[in-house]
């Protein structure tokens, strides 16, 4: 078990389970922003969706 804790967004898309985190993120809000550069979204009701799945329309 590690002490280290960190945020971590999570896709919500089907069958995927994709992971992102930042290291100057201390929230989820954080990583969502600091990582919608790189394509991460967050819809409407809280779901996480990686680049992968926001491209294969898989929202
Ligand atoms: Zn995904």
């Amino acid at each position: 078990m590690t002490a280290a804790s960190y945020p971590v967004v999570r896709c919500d898309g089907d069958d995927c389970g994709a992971e992102t985190s930042h290291p100057q993120a201390e929230t989820v809000t954080q990583v969502r922003i600091l990582r919608r550069g790189e394509g991460w979204r967050n819809r409407p009701g809280g779901r996480d969706i990686c680049p992968d799945c926001w491209k294969d329309d898989r929202r």
